[in-house]
């Protein structure tokens, strides 16, 4: 949730500010602005609405100087407007700061510094923690910092600057995201690497409590009793086209096309020279893993639907009874957990408020904990034990689509890794489907070859109302992220049901030309999957069936039919979400809706 950038250099500071915020741009858009030192003065600018709107602004009133912070806000509290948006600043102009994050005691620090004399002017959280750097500036603004967090309760990544002390910007973190990018005489801070990496790919990722205290030639890093801390800076592999829409219209597009190479580059690593699965980073051994009498996969949204995947997957291959749990929930239901429990936390951000509070909650149950994410030095992955990172690459498209189907891959690795060990995967059926697996590249590159058919049936169904996606066993929770997908970025109604279940009420909402989407993959099912389907017509259904190649009845019986490549039925759901991916995409195309940036969303959910 929002982006933070901060500049401080030679160059000006607003251009380097605003390119920042275009690739924050994901993380919140309700509003944007920036604070500038310049010339004994903090000027700001911030506006409701999109970033481009800021940027008009400051086309025709630009702000000079080369110190500044700029923000993207994704409001929490109070409305999105001119006078909520960030930066805030105090009252007489001598400190200016942004934040990402929520201070649970807000209310409680308003009262006490309006007693104190400050006067409120918006509906934010943030506010308080601008008087309160304000009550106890005596000079020194670390100072001041570190004592105005001290107060504060909650989740936050600040950047602050004072007139007073020009040549420096001091920035703080605790449970919501910052780095620090390290130029040449000039640094940077930034909520997400993307941000950063036109200027430097050089960084120090913050711990919680951590503050940098950075000027033109220095960064310094403080613990939290602000003792000085050596930190090794950690290099970014990725290039700057990573974070670019490279000739897609969207980045939706371009990370559904991404999804072979995401694949490959997620399996591959985890294979030895005799295709055999070693998870470098999954450090357990047979008896370890003979201790294990559950595991429990918590996660939330998307990544909560590859944990259904990740369910199936380990209990068809590795017999072990497996959970898969919204991580919201989790942390309040007092969860049976305990040293026998194997915790995988799924987050694409690893970054993710809910999922971090369950990981927490597990290692305090004494939980061995492992963490599927996608952003190497992330929250996530620096407090689990051990740390399975997907490799697709930055994922900017607040829908996701390569991190869920690269999740997906490493269930299936650690299911296969677990069942081998376990003894309770034969060796040939072990090799058999790491033989399939490796040719899902291949596999995913030929279903986008299709993507003009599904764009023709988006086309003609782009006006509905309400959708439904239907499925069993494995295909349920396929159609529970398909659905999800079309949702979020269509904002079309749109509901996930198992197929069985339907006759229990929600069959009551089929009508005529009702769009059900119907997967149909699992061979075993597919007679059961027909009835549905044929209980849907019957009603008047509209149904597009995801079925394999080389099913010819299906074509009898669904009004279209989206193909994918043949395959085992347990390694369907990295194919079958694809089409699911496209007819989203391009359904809320058709409604001309901002496909990357959904109402109402961001991408790294920081906050609880
Ligand atoms: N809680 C703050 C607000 O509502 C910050 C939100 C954000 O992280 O964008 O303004």
């Amino acid at each position: 949730m929002c982006g933070i950038v901060g500049y401080i250099g030679g160059k000006q500071a607003s251009p380097i500010l605003i390119e920042g915020l275009q690739k924050l741009e994901y993380r919140g858009y309700d509003s944007a602005g920036v604070a500038i030192y310049n010339d004994g003065e903090i000027a700001v600018q911030k506006y409701k609405g999109r970033l481009k709107v800021l940027e008009e602004h400051l086309e025709k009133k630009p702000i000079p100087g080369s110190v500044g912070i700029g923000h993207t806000r994704w409001a929490t509290h109070g409305e999105p407007n001119d006078l909520n948006a960030h930066p805030h600043i105090t009252t007489d102009g001598h400190i200016a700061l942004v934040h990402n994050g929520i201070i649970e005691n807000y209310t409680r620090l308003k009262e006490w510094l309006i007693e104190e004399g400050k006067i409120f002017k918006t509906e934010t959280d943030t506010e308080v923690i601008v008087h309160l750097v304000d009550y106890f500036y005596e000079g020194d603004l670390e100072k001041a910092v570190r004592r105005a967090i001290g107060k504060m309760e909650g989740a936050f990544a600040l950047g602050v600057i004072s007139k007073n002390e020009p040549e420096k910007i001091v920035s703080v973190r605790k449970d919501s995201p910052l780095v620090v990018g390290i130029g040449k005489e000039e640094n940077f801070i930034a909520s997400d690497i993307p941000a950063l990496l036109k200027h430097t790919k050089e960084v120090y990722f913050l711990d919680d409590g951590e503050m940098a205290v950075l000027t033109e030639k220095d960064i310094a890093i403080y613990d939290e009793f602000g003792q000085p801390v050596e930190k090794e800076p950690f290099t970014v592999t990725w290039d700057v086209s990573s974070a670019e829409k490279e000739g897609y219209e969207h980045f939706m597009m371009k990370e559904i096309h991404e999804q072979p190479k995401a694949i490959r580059d997620t399996l591959s690593p985890r294979l030895n020279d005799r295709n055999m699965v070693e998870i470098e980073e999954f450090n357990l051994s047979r008896e370890d893993i003979q201790r294990i009498d559950k595991i429990m996969i918590v996660a939330c949204g998307t990544a909560y639907h590859a944990g259904l995947i990740g369910k199936f997957a380990i209990e068809k291959f590795a017999k072990i009874p497996v959970e898969t749990d919204i991580a919201s929930e989790f942390r309040y239901r007092d969860p049976f957990v305990n040293e026998k429990t194997l915790f995988i936390a799924v987050s694409q951000s690893g970054e993710t408020a809910d999922t971090l509070a369950a990981l927490r909650e597990a290692k305090r149950k004494g939980a061995r904990t492992m963490a599927i994410t996608n952003v190497v030095g992330s929250r996530v992955s620096r407090e689990a034990d051990d740390v399975y990172y997907t490799w697709a690459g930055p994922e900017i498209a607040v829908a996701s689509t390569k991190a869920y189907t690269t999740q997906i891959v490493a269930f299936y690795t650690i299911a296969l890794d677990l069942g081998l060990k376990l003894g309770t995967l034969k060796e040939e059926t072990y090799h058999q489907i790491i033989k399939e697996l490796l040719t899902f590249g291949e596999k995913t590159e030929a279903l986008l070859q299709y993507k003009k058919d599904i764009q023709f049936l988006a086309d003609a169904q782009f006006n509905n109302t309400s959708a439904f996606y239907i499925g069993r066993g494995i295909d349920d929770a396929v159609a529970r992220e398909g659905s999800l997908k079309l949702k979020e970025i269509s904002y079309i109604h749109s509901e996930a049901i198992a197929a069985g279940e339907l006759k229990h009420g929600t069959i009551a909402l089929i009508e005529d030309g009702t769009l059900v989407v119907a997967l149909t993959t699992q061979d075993r099912l597919y007679d059961k999957m027909l009835s549905a389907i044929k209980e849907v017509k019957a009603r008047g259904a509209y149904v597009i069936a995801v079925a394999k190649e080389g099913n010819q009845d299906i074509q009898k019986e669904a009004d279209a039919v989206m193909s994918i490549p043949d395959t085992y039925d347990e390694l369907t759901p990295i194919l079958s979400v694809i089409p699911l991916q496209l007819l989203a995409y391009y359904i809320a195309v058709a409604r001309g809706c901002d496909v990357d940036k959904p109402k109402n969303l961001a991408k790294s959910v920081t906050v609880e």
